[in-house]
């Protein structure tokens, strides 16, 4: 309403009409449509697009209310759909986070951004430090660095208003600053716990290092459960900057309820710049159908209707489930996660498959986590049996990573019309360890999205921002479909890319990151493609990714991010 006002004024002034809210010309669109005629501009009116063509036709229907963008010839995208990140996680991250730090100044560093948007006495959590030591972020592997271990006596005059307990990223150790210890009740100059082996300087003074099982639960009943909400919210601002940053307008999120709370603030205050798809754990689906949520609940800003299971570990603590046990540890086969097990840990015949049931007869949709071949192959075996008790129709199942898949997986796809919701950078970090657990002839099935494509999986790219304690997963669309077409770490190993059978061209990697997205959430029929009538959110590149290579990409830029017809980035 608020735009009414100069609206009218102009038409008393001018008495022409307002026209299109937004055109862009003078740009080369991929629009994602497989139609001929080439698109230079597009006219966008009340958040959808209303005209594309060339710049004559479409600037012809500017007004006096309509703002032109030059886009100097940019190659533009229908906005990236970044299908499966933990937002709550990854603003945390953002503001905190010492895994790729390996010297002293870079932690002090650290330390020091994340004190200055600190309100006095709250907590710095989280660390992970360590998780590069043995590998170089971007290396194929075999680039060890020395073991980094933080010195907190460094950061103890920077943190005196704010106690610190972070942590490797394995949690073999822990290291605490004086207010945080004292907190914890420890004894600084004669330092004792029950389980806890604490370092000490040569005055026997704890240097805030500790290791041993009694560590966390030592600090479990002092440190907080989370942040304030103002903290989260700030946190949150932040986040949803950078995603619009790399051109996402659209995000799949798994993080807890207050962040769909958050979410509902920043839309009442003008500051939701994302469309969020928002999924709950599968063990809650009850709760969901008692309040009538199912599929296509929400709007087309913040979207209900999605559950997310877990069925195995993850390849980062050689967790994920096999048929055959880990290379490089022959007891280890993986593990089963929650629902998958008893209380002692036991698989129980059916139940997963249970909670997946009742829920897709609530017509909630299903995602789920499956990493390790036998994870992926049980989960294919669950589907079959769901079509046949309760119909075969429109799930738009979303197996969740389908990480590694046993070769004679790989022909049940299609008939089961999976969705493999993949992210394909997982491949650029994870191949430095891939075939030392699993071997070559395993990893042949890993990240292998030409296969999958080929087999009538659709493919719904993803980052995993912020990534796990192990692995750091950025958000930059980019960095994705480099992985995928490359099949390359970010250093360009190797030369001819990793299993380079299984690269993809960059037209299916861009509408599995675009259209992928839109279609694994119900709403390719209102985004996804640069269409009339459709949502207006887009991407412009400073690079056109069909004229440049993929090592190109890693500098490529978004210079421009509409969502909803709003431009909510410019560079
Ligand atoms: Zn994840």
């Amino acid at each position: 309403m608020k735009n009414l006002v100069p609206v009218l004024l102009l038409c008393l002034t001018a008495c022409s009409a307002p026209g299109p809210d937004l055109i862009l010309y003078n740009g080369d669109f991929w629009t994602g449509n497989a139609e001929d005629a080439p698109v230079t501009a597009v006219a966008i009116q009340d958040g959808h697009f209303t005209a594309l063509g060339v710049d004559s036709e479409v600037r012809a229907l500017a007004g006096s209310d309509t703002r032109e963008i030059d886009l100097e010839g940019r190659f533009a995208t229908p906005g990236f759909n970044d299908t499966h990140v933990h937002a709550q996680s990854a603003a945390r991250f953002l503001e905190f986070n010492i895994m790729q730090t390996g010297t002293q100044e870079d932690f002090q560093q650290r330390v020091s951004d994340v004190v200055d948007g600190l309100a006095e006495g709250e907590w710095i959590l989280g660390g992970f430090w360590g998780a590069y030591d043995e590998w170089t972020s971007g290396s194929a592997g075999g680039q060890a660095r020395d073991k980094f271990t933080p010195n907190i006596s460094l950061v103890e005059d920077l943190t005196a208003a704010h106690p610190m307990f972070i942590r490797r990223f394995d949690n073999s150790e822990f290291a605490a600053n004086r207010p945080a210890l004292e907190a914890a009740g420890v004894d600084i100059q004669n330092p004792e716990a029950e389980g806890v082996e604490f370092a000490v300087d040569g005055n026997g003074v704890a240097t805030g290092i500790m290791t041993g099982p009694g560590v966390r639960g030592l600090f479990a009943d002092v440190v907080p459960d989370g942040f304030s909400l103002a903290r989260r919210m700030e946190q949150t601002r932040n986040a949803l900057a950078v995603a619009a940053s790399y051109g996402v307008t659209s995000f799949s999120d798994m993080s807890d309820d207050t962040q769909l709370e958050i979410y509902r603030a920043l839309r009442e205050t003008g500051e939701l710049t994302m469309r969020v798809h928002f999924r709950y754990f599968l063990g809650r689906w009850q709760e969901l159908a008692a309040q009538g949520i199912e599929v296509g609940s929400g709007d087309e800003w913040i979207r209900l209707g999605a559950l997310k299971g877990h069925i195995d570990g993850i390849m980062g603590t050689s967790s994920a489930r096999f048929f055959q046990s880990y290379e490089n540890d022959p007891q280890n086969y993986g593990r089963w996660r929650q629902l998958m097990v008893d209380e002692q840990g036991q698989f129980v015949e059916g139940q997963f498959l249970g909670y997946m049931a009742r829920a897709d007869s609530a017509n909630l949709q299903l995602s789920i986590h499956a990493i390790g071949d036998e994870a992926n192959s049980l989960l294919m075996d669950y589907l079959e049996i769901l079509n046949a008790t309760s119909g075969d129709r429109d799930r738009r199942f979303r197996l969740v990573h389908a990480q590694v898949i046993a070769p004679q997986d790989f022909a049940r796809l299609g008939n089961l019309g999976i969705i493999a919701e993949v992210q394909p950078y997982h491949l650029a970090d994870d191949m430095r360890w891939m075939e030392e657990r699993i071997g070559t002839e395993r990893s042949r099935g890993a990240y292998a999205f030409k296969t999958l494509h080929e087999n009538g999986a659709v493919l719904a790219f993803g980052s995993d921002w912020p990534g796990t304690s192990a692995s750091e997963y950025p958000i930059n669309p980019l960095y994705g479909l480099y992985a995928a077409v490359s099949r390359q770490t970010l250093a360009g190993t190797p030369a001819e890319g990793w299993f380079p059978e299984e690269k993809i061209d960059i037209e299916t990697a861009l509408r599995a990151y675009t259209l992928g997205g839109a279609y694994s959430s119900f709403e390719d029929d209102i985004k996804g493609t640069i269409s009339e009538g459709k949502l207006a959110d887009l991407a412009v590149l400073s690079d056109d990714l069909f004229e440049t290579e993929p090592k190109d990409w890693l500098d490529t830029e978004v210079v421009l991010t509409v969502a909803g017809g709003r431009v909510v980035f410019e560079r």
